[in-house]
């Protein structure tokens, strides 16, 4: 039929496009959890729903649900339930870019061709007659600058080009062209469509109203027994023939309000009608809705007139037309910008919480050394990692922020003592502020400190003394030291990994030996003058027992100590901070001057140390052997396989130097603090061993044979190392 100049050309409402903000976090997550750089294109849902207010259109609408959960299953679209009346799904396809520069210069004619391809091939193959939903299809390019929480991004509603355009013979409300009798029937038939949960979101179907006004509302797939009782006729003829009987309308969900121009998804309806069933009158039903019911007042009934288009899209002058199959139709559908072909941005940051933003931001660091660097970095473990810093000095602030650095979240700092005004310049969680009015307490004052740095870091202050050997207790205060002793062994318990940072080597001594009971991370840094020393404990002697009441709260210690009893006995531990020891831990701040007491060091060692520190934890997560990893040296070019590098047992380093090495010692028999005789009197007499310990100074090393050592050594007259540490600055090495 040739086109008569005179009619108007029908002409629809674009699409327009709503995306909820869940959608972007869900992306940015996915990107930054799953996706890495990875670029493949994403199967996404979009959602619409028939119009259903007079003056508001629909937008097809993206939401968090729009997005599959695992992106690799590429095939298969997101998990969605059916049925749901307001979210008629529409396939879409996402292209998301790494950067905004590959952004702007996606091909989007191509991909716009591609996905108009497969809505032709689907309406050819009849598959868009089983599932109407992919008459629709949607293309969306975006990139997610996971910085500055904006997206970028540009729809696309892919429509098939009819060529002759279709002509309007006539287009009015709905409720100007039934009969009233008509209306009714039809209005029942739509919400009950619209109401089956079978039916509900099936956005493209056949309307028959037969002689009697009774409407009824088929699948397009019915469209055979639409023609009457399934008989293959020529469905040209036989259309002409039954519409002297019977009303025919082709229904679609209408998302337009527009009173005189139908919805974007009829433009595929009329390339599915005219190219399947060679319809050159249709009759179209705009369906929309009131408060959830037909409204045929907003609902529009048209008529058009379309040609089978014959096609220009020839390279050599033939002319190829719809019934070619090699043919596919040219498509638009980029969505405009306020009547711009721009793409569209939008910031999210200001309107997300400070604090989800800032939690969201402090991963993003670390979750982007997983996408190149370090895929196998364990985010999850050091987020729930529990850490308990002894002493809030210099090492402790720093160690806690290192922690919170690589993503440890759950973060305990235990210090008797307040801040001074020497403090804040080198214990930098410590201002001005803290010294004043005799100075806040230090684990109080740091935990402030660290939720100014994160709020959402759950740190914790515990203010108390660690008890010390060499510090005799006075009868009076037994009862309270026995306290904190006991106090101390739930917090180890309830840890998974404990900092020993304090400035004098006996207030290590009872958290190594509880660390050792209970097979937990320890790690000891103490500094000299200008060298320093970190280590990690070897895991106890005695396995774990699990008789620690708290053992249950922590899966990652309970794991370890399995590890520790079934693997123990392949090689030898690793030792502690006393296993070189040749004397017990005595009061070392006796008898000394100030700058003897106070841990004289250069400024820069601290940071050093304690960045080795956590480091070193860090690496001991990330080991499939835990606390029973052996100790590898800088060296080791074989054992280094682990992605992060070796994990070494010691680290010493010498600024006057400027260097380090690394180092393996192993337990000692004889050892105060991690030795099976130790271990054992202490879980044998508990807090009396304690005590004792603590009154006694050659207690320990009686105990543990190291006096016996002594007189044995000294009758060889051999040079030890302990007879040169009363003139030695580096105490704590
Ligand atoms: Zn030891």
């Amino acid at each position: 039929m040739a086109v008569n100049e005179n009619r108007p050309v029908l002409q629809f409402a674009p699409f327009q496009s709503a995306v909820d903000e869940g959608f972007w976090q869900k992306l940015s997550s996915l990107k930054l959890d799953t996706l890495g750089i990875d670029q493949s294109p994403i199967s996404i849902t979009g959602f619409y729903a028939p119009c259903s207010h007079a003056q508001v259109s629909n937008h097809l609408t993206l939401l968090a649900e729009s997005l599959p959960s695992d992106p690799s299953e590429q095939l298969s679209s997101p998990v969605l339930s059916r049925g749901n009346r307001n979210r008629c799904p529409v396939p879409g396809i996402l292209y998301n870019t790494n950067t905004l520069e590959s952004f702007h210069a996606i091909d989007k004619q191509s991909l716009l061709k591609a996905e108009s391809k497969k809505i032709w091939e689907d309406i050819r193959s009849g598959k868009a007659e089983e599932d109407s939903a992919l008459l629709s299809r949607f293309l969306l390019i975006s990139f997610a600058d996971l910085k500055k929480w904006s997206f970028h991004y540009w729809f696309a509603f892919p429509a098939l080009v009819l060529d002759p355009p279709a002509t309007l013979v006539d287009l009015r409300p709905a409720s100007q062209w039934f009969s009233v009798e008509e209306a009714e029937s039809l209005s029942a038939a739509c919400n009950e469509w619209r109401n089956s949960s079978s039916t509900a979101d099936v956005p493209f179907f056949l309307v028959s109203i037969a002689s009697n006004s009774r409407a009824t509302i088929r699948h397009l797939r019915d469209w055979e027994v639409c023609q009457g009782d399934g008989q293959k006729v020529r469905p040209k003829s036989l259309f002409a023939f039954f519409e002297k009987f019977i009303l025919f309308l082709f229904g679609l969900y209408d998302p337009c309000h527009l009173p005189n121009n139908p919805g974007w998804p009829l433009r595929n309806f009329l390339a599915l009608i005219c190219s399947r069933w060679n319809i050159e009158k249709v009759r179209f039903l705009c369906y929309r809705e009131n408060r959830g019911f037909a409204d045929l007042g907003l609902s529009l009934v048209g008529e058009a007139l379309i040609s089978v288009p014959q096609g220009r899209a020839a390279e050599n002058g033939v002319c190829l037309g719809w019934r070619d199959p090699q043919f596919v139709p040219n498509a638009v559908g980029w969505e405009l910008n306020r009547g711009k072909k721009v793409s569209r941005c939008i910031t999210l940051a200001q309107s997300m919480d400070p604090t989800r933003l800032a939690t969201t931001a402090a991963d993003l660091n670390l979750k982007l050394m997983r996408w190149r660097a370090l895929p196998s970095l364990n985010l999850s473990i050091l987020s729930s990692v529990k850490c308990l810093l002894i002493g809030a000095g210099t090492l402790g602030c720093q160690v806690a922020r290192m922690l919170m650095a690589w993503g440890v979240r759950k973060i305990t700092l235990l210090d008797s003592g307040r801040v001074s005004m020497s403090n804040p310049l080198r214990q930098s969680l410590y201002t001005f502020d803290d010294c004043l009015n005799g100075g806040d307490l230090k684990a109080k004052a740091a935990v402030e400190s660290l939720k100014r740095i994160f709020p959402t870091v759950e740190a914790e202050g515990v203010v108390m003394a660690i008890p010390m050997p060499g510090h005799p207790v006075p009868t009076q205060e037994e009862d309270s030291v026995l306290e904190d002793c006991k106090r101390l062994e739930d917090l180890i318990a309830s840890h998974d990994a404990v900092f020993l940072l304090t400035d004098t080597r006996e207030s290590r001594w009872l958290p190594t030996l509880l660390c050792a009971n209970t097979n937990k991370i320890a790690i000891t840094t103490a500094l000299g003058f200008d060298s320093f020393v970190v280590m990690r404990h070897g895991a106890g002697p005695l396995g774990f027992t699990g008789d620690i009441k708290d053992e249950a709260e922590s899966a990652l210690s309970a794991a370890m100590g399995d590890l520790s009893q079934t693997d123990r006995d392949g090689g030898r531990r690793l030792g502690c901070y006393f296993c070189n020891d040749v004397v017990a831990p005595i009061d070392s701040t006796a008898n000394r001057t100030l700058d003897q007491q106070c841990t004289v060091t250069r400024p820069g060692l601290a940071p050093i140390a304690s960045a080795l520190a956590v480091e070193l934890l860090v690496g001991i997560l990330h080991h499939p052997d835990g606390i029973l990893a052996a100790g590898e040296f800088a060296s080791d070019s074989e054992s280094s396989e682990q992605p992060l590098g070796i994990l070494p047992h010691q680290i010493r380093g010498s600024l006057s130097q400027f260097s380090q090495m690394t180092l393996v010692g192993h337990s000692s028999n004889s050892c105060t603090a991690c030795c099976s005789t130790v271990v054992s009197e202490y879980r044998k007499r508990g807090m009396d061993f304690v005590l004792q310990a603590i009154n006694h100074p050659t207690y320990l090393e009686d105990l543990t044979g190291l006096t016996e050592l002594m007189k044995s050594a000294s009758s060889f007259k051999l040079d030890w190392d302990y007879e040169t540490d009363d003139d030695d600055n580096v105490v704590e090495i």
